[in-house]
């Protein structure tokens, strides 16, 4: 079957890999569409995310929904042929943070195209998938498939929604309006948020984030134009100065929470305000349960459609994986791999 694959910083490769059979407590998935992310085109662009650099050959794609192809010897799950979206953490269940249910957290948890470990854990820009069961969830009934790829990513944003606290009533700003910044707005005006505030480089990323609930959207560099005093702010960006920005214009008492991957290392912090100010600074990482939540919501027609911009066969892989690093002409850049 064909494969999606990274083999160093630059060179991404359409080849042909073995198909695998379940065992007993796996599903075999034939992989309909996958979703391009940032962490995608890190591997693609430096060969590596944050510190893990690709070792081996790495199968890219976590954002993976497709059919049931068959199931493990003595397997219960659904039926062969049933539409399904693709849990991609396989947390280790025994760690303290696993028992403490922060399995999105886990220490030594396994992430569908990841080269955290060795050796790495492939994933889902493939023809076929094979998984444990209980990361299988069939889709509501009347959800596409094509919409039903924004999954895993709406429960990164509503992990983030759900970090920010009690967000009814609230003044957000959100910064970076890339598809996550874009499914994070979507979330805070689903649970209620009454001005949503949303700060960008790209003109065309923000008209994206309009069409999906923000308020009101404002170009980055345009400092005079910022919201002063929001409850919350959610980074969204990964970039530093984005990161000073929220923590300037969040309330005395308020809350940020830092979603985007920041660089290596350190990055600056304006700590004195974080002080002085008395703000909350947490972290969102991945999500949980929310994939559950994420697919009732696309089922109920959260209109987050503005997001998928551009859908390619798998032979055009390389071509795809460049268009989605462009953030003027695309957002979510999506695989089509039947
Ligand atoms: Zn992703
Ligand atoms: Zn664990």
């Amino acid at each position: 079957m064909l494969a999606c694959v990274v083999h160093g910083a630059g060179d991404v490769r359409v080849e042909d890999i073995a198909r695998r059979s379940p065992a007993a407590g796996e599903v075999s998935v034939s992989v309909a569409y996958g979703g391009i992310c940032g962490s995608d085109l890190h591997y693609a662009h430096r060969g590596g995310v944050g510190d893990f650099l690709v070792e081996q050959p790495l199968v890219l794609g976590h954002e993976v929904v497709g059919t049931v192809e068959e199931l493990g010897q003595g397997t219960t799950g659904p039926a062969v042929g049933t539409p399904v979206a693709v849990h991609p953490a396989t947390p280790c269940g025994v760690c303290p943070e696993c028992l403490d249910g922060r399995q999105n957290v886990c220490r030594d948890t396994r992430y569908l195209g990841s080269a955290a470990r060795m050796p790495h854990v492939q994933g889902g820009f493939a023809q076929q998938i094979v998984v444990p069961a209980d990361q299988i969830r069939v889709l509501p009934t009347g959800l596409s498939l094509e919409l039903a790829v924004l999954a895993e990513p709406l429960s990164v944003a509503l992990h983030a929604v759900s970090r920010a606290g009690d967000v009814r009533g609230r003044r957000v700003l959100v910064t970076g309006a890339g598809p996550i910044g874009c499914l994070t707005v979507a979330a805070l005006a689903h649970a209620g948020a009454d001005a949503i505030f949303v700060s960008d480089l790209v003109p065309e990323a923000l008209a994206i984030a309009a069409a999906v609930g923000a308020t009101s959207t404002v170009l980055a560099t345009d400092t005079e134009a910022l919201p002063t005093d929001v409850d919350i702010a959610i980074e969204a960006s990964g970039a530093p100065p984005a990161l000073a920005t929220c923590i300037s214009s969040v309330k005395r008492g308020g809350r940020v929470v830092q979603l985007g991957l920041l660089p290596p290392g350190s990055v600056p912090l304006l700590g004195n305000l974080l002080v002085t100010r008395e703000i909350e600074l947490v972290g969102a990482f991945r999500f949980g349960t929310e994939i559950d939540e994420a697919l009732r919501l696309l089922a109920d027609g959260l209109p987050v459609e503005p997001v998928l911009t551009q859908t390619f066969p798998l032979s055009r892989s390389v071509e795809a994986i460049a268009l989605a690093g462009d953030r003027v002409r695309a957002s979510k850049v999506v695989l089509d791999l039947r």
